[in-house]
This record gives C-alpha cells, structure tokens and sequence, in this order.
C-alpha cells in the first residue's frame, strides 16, 4: 500500500453478503458461509492489479440482535484468514451494524456513503480508479454517490446476458451474472 499525500491506492470494494458468501439471511457463523464461486479468483486479480481489497457490509443483524459485534468480529477474522492463506490480503473489513428502525439512523448504512469514506481516507484511496461490486442496488447507489468509477451489479439473475457483462444503457453501472465473468474489469 502506498502512503503520503500524492501517493493513491486504488481499491477493490466487496459488498460481503451476497459477493463473498451466499446470502442465506443474518449469515453470523463461520458454518454458515458458503463462499461464492469465483471471489477467490477475482481477489487475487484485483491484488496482481495493485488494487486494496476492503469489505463493506451492512450488518443490521446487530442492531436487530441476532448475533452481537464480537460474534460479527469473530467472523470476519476467520474470513480475513480464509483469503490470506490464499495469499490475498483483505486491508479491511468495515460494517455498519446499524439499522433506522433497530437503532438510529446512521451515515455508515449503504446507500450512504460513511464506510468509503472512512476507508477511503485512511489507506487514501483514489474513488475515481476504484471498484466496488455489490448484488443490490443500494450498493450501487452507494458507489455512484461516492463517485466510484467502477461499480459492478452482481446479478445472478442476469441470465439473458449469459455471462457476458453488460453495460446497461440508462443504468450507470455493469452487470454481470457471476463473478467469473467480471475478472476482464479488474486491470
Ligand atoms: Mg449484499
Ligand atoms: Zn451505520
């Protein structure tokens, strides 16, 4: 990673559930995360990029009390790990464990901006050559408030546009149905 002022990194940004792990809904539990075909792959491209991989998730499973923030570290320590002995570094993991409803409302919570902000100017990450890839739309939201120049929808879904990606017209941002099919975007 590179420091001072005029020295920018360019960063990968995961949305967790639903990229890195299938979203079986409030996943807390190392037993219950099934990693999706392909984030290993893509990790590992953005890395040989020169790209910081940073995690940003929305855990309103906190607020909601379903697991408690230890439970939630816990987790994202065995995650960091799983992609490390892979040789893939995560600089960091960033959640927001609020919800309007169960707690406050917030500036963390995507679509809002709070969690790349704080990334952003803690490892000085140039938004403008990064990524971030998410399966919903607030994420997406998220990534064209923050002015992240590449911002990728994870839609398995997609299935007329088998495996190719897709930049919709009128949507400002790619589609891709799965992960595989994005790796020619990370350069
Ligand atoms: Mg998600
Ligand atoms: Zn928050």
């Amino acid at each position: 990673m590179k420091r001072g002022p005029n020295n920018t990194n360019k960063a990968l940004f995961l949305d967790r559930d639903g990229v890195i792990n299938v979203n079986h809904g409030y996943v807390s539990k190392k037993e219950d995360f099934d990693f999706i075909d392909g984030i290993f792959e893509l990790a590992l491209k953005a890395r040989k990029a020169s790209f910081i991989i940073v995690i940003v998730t929305n855990q309103s499973g906190i607020a909601r009390k379903y697991y408690s923030e230890q439970d939630f570290y816990a987790l994202s320590r065995w995650l960091e790990n799983q992609f490390w002995k892979k040789g893939i570094k995560i600089q960091q993991t960033l959640h927001c464990p609020h919800h309007p409803k169960f707690s406050h409302r917030c500036i963390c919570r995507k679509p809002r901006i709070g969690m790349i902000t704080k990334a952003a100017k803690r490892f000085n990450i140039n938004l403008k050559q990064s990524i971030l890839v998410g399966d919903s739309l607030s994420d997406m939201r998220c990534a064209q408030t923050a002015k992240i120049k590449t911002r990728i929808y994870l839609n398995p879904h997609l299935a007329r546009f088998k495996g190719t990606l897709h930049k919709a017209e009128h949507k400002p941002y790619y589609q891709a149905k799965d992960l595989h099919s994005m790796l020619k975007l990370i350069q």
